[in-house]
């Protein structure tokens, strides 16, 4: 298992790397190392071919997964969706999810797990300009 690696800290505030994307291998949680309190975002990556070894879902997590590169195919309660760079795909805790790289090049994607309903206030509204 990767690590991301903290590369700064303050009051109220952590940076960390998972290195280069262009080479990034495997999967990388962000949540220990950041102190993340509201989501835990990972950076994943499968070679060509590849795919996640299980099914999954999850208790309350809603996902929402960035694909940066790479095609690839998500499974979701039995329908595929394909996917490429660009693509943001939102999962429901229920639903039952795997994904395989269908490309000829690495597939790396960013997920990002929250409390589904969970969203009070967003952007505007949340958001306030110093
Ligand atoms: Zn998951």
């Amino acid at each position: 298992m990767n690590e991301l690696k903290l590369t700064a800290q303050g009051e109220g505030y952590a940076a960390g790397t998972c290195g280069n994307l262009s080479t990034f291998s495997g999967k990388v949680f962000v949540k220990e190392c950041l102190g993340s309190t509201g989501a835990e975002i990972s950076v994943g990556q499968l070679q060509a071919g590849e795919a996640l070894p299980f099914t999954h879902h999850h208790k309350q997590n809603e996902e929402i997964y960035l694909v940066l590169s790479g095609t690839c195919v998500f499974t979701l309660d039995g329908h595929d969706v394909e996917a490429g760079s660009g693509t943001v795909v939102r999962v429901s805790p229920t639903v039952k999810r795997t994904l395989r790289n269908t490309g000829n090049e690495p597939l790396v994607y960013v997920c990002i797990q929250a409390r589904e309903d969970s969203l009070q206030q967003y952007t505007m509204t949340d958001g306030v300009i110093d």
